[in-house]
């Protein structure tokens, strides 16, 4: 920040697990939000993929003010009719069969998680295990930051939860040396692209080699969609893309536009395992949550966006590559529709803060990928400011500093 700027927020009573910018937002419309000073920002952000449908949506503003005049929480003691009204929609859109409803990514994750482990004893393996690969973010409670691969979220919490066997991504010899190895195996857990590992996708033909081991040796095919599902990539869930279907399907981030919502979608070979008694949640499937679900993928239908995404998201990602064409210190711009990766060759942190004084909001991941997860509501005008406004930050972020 120049000078002139305002110091930042001070909160003494927020736990400090964040290391965060010195802005605080006020308030947002679009892809646009603004400060508390009343300076405006890009958000190429979206709340980490959260803010599908961008923020202060016309449509869906109204839509939840008057489900919170209605009923904002009732228990699952009682059938809750937007329940079924989401489940319906994304059995529709995923072609599986049944959801359960819990509240964020990680809560979607450890269901999936319960599932592998249940379908395990089921079937009378009493120590049941899950393949997860090098790379993975699944979350953050215990059983899921034991699936995830990063050993900075790993720190400090130990003894890890037992039971996760750990091969390299998009490498299938590995994945059936693992299984030979590994006989109590009964699921393959992995992000159909890995987000916080730094927008790495898994290759269509790695994710169809994974659907046929899983079919031969009766495992569970689970794809974490928290990130790249809702829309983000173009398709309603990336692993489309690949023409397969998993047997469980975590989701999350921007299933509720930014009302906390997550749910796990399960195919018919998955769908049984639990039973009454056997998972739940006090907040999960809340008909706020619900309405904020079933509004955000009917608003995505009506105002085509995943179309949007794809066409978007092209046009973003090949900005990008035309005008960091050539530059030294960029590896590579990946990823599809609107979830791009742009790689450096150096640890790039310091590019928040540097976006931020340039009115752009991005983040960074695995230490170098400069991340952009917009609203998939971005208009092709929007896409073009993202890169006028982020290509000279990166530029000059490369000339001042070394590899
Ligand atoms: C964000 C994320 C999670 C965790 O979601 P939370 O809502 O933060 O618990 C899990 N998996 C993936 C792929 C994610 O991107």
């Amino acid at each position: 920040m120049n000078a002139a700027a305002p110091a930042a927020p001070s909160e003494p009573h927020v736990m400090q697990t964040y290391g965060r910018l010195p802005i605080a937002l006020s308030h947002g419309q679009g892809v646009w939000v603004w400060d508390v000073n009343g300076r405006r920002y890009l958000d190429a952000l979206g709340g980490i993929a959260v803010n599908t449908l961008g923020h202060a949506h016309p449509k869906l503003v109204p839509a939840l003010q008057e489900q919170i005049g209605k009923m904002i929480h009732c228990s699952n003691y009682y059938h809750v009719p937007l329940q079924e009204a989401l489940a319906a929609k994304l059995v529709e859109l995923s072609g599986l069969s049944n959801a359960f409803f819990c509240n964020s990514g990680l809560e979607a994750n450890e269901a999936a998680i319960k599932i592998a482990r249940k379908f395990g004893t089921d079937r009378g393996n009493e120590t049941p295990e899950i393949l997860v690969f090098e790379g993975a973010f699944h979350g953050r409670s215990l059983a899921t930051l034991s699936a995830t691969a990063n050993p900075k979220i790993h720190a400090g919490f130990g003894p890890l939860v037992p039971g996760f066997v750990r091969v390299p991504l998009n490498d299938i010899a590995a994945v059936e040396q693992a299984l030979d190895a590994h006989p109590n195996i009964t699921a393959i857990f992995l992000e159909t692209i890995q987000g916080e590992g730094g927008v790495k996708p898994a290759r269509i033909d790695f994710l169809q080699q994974l659907r046929a081991v899983c079919d031969r040796r009766d495992l569970l095919l689970m794809l974490d969609e928290v990130q790249c599902g809702i829309g983000r990539t173009g398709q309603w869930f990336a692993h489309q893309w690949a023409g397969i279907l998993p047997d469980v399907m975590p989701l999350a981030k921007g299933l509720g536009s930014g009302v906390p919502v997550g749910a796990v979608v399960c195919g018919p070979r998955a769908a049984k395992v639990m039973q009454p008694g056997n998972h739940g949640t006090t907040f999960g499937g809340n008909p706020l949550a619900m309405r904020a679900g079933v509004e955000t993928l009917r608003l995505m239908e009506e105002e085509g966006l995943l179309a949007n995404a794809a066409r978007v998201g092209a046009e973003l990602k090949a900005g990008l590559e035309r005008e960091l064409a050539g530059v030294a210190g960029v590896r590579e711009v990946r990823g599809q529709g609107l979830m791009l990766g742009i790689e450096l060759d150096r640890p790039a942190g310091a590019l928040l803060g540097r976006c931020a004084d340039a009115g752009l909001m991005v983040s960074v991941t695995a230490d170098r990928v400069v991340r952009l997860v917009p609203a998939l509501i971005l208009s092709s005008e929007e896409a073009a400011q993202v890169v006028s406004l982020l290509v000279p930050v990166i530029k000059q972020f490369l000339s001042e500093t070394q590899a």
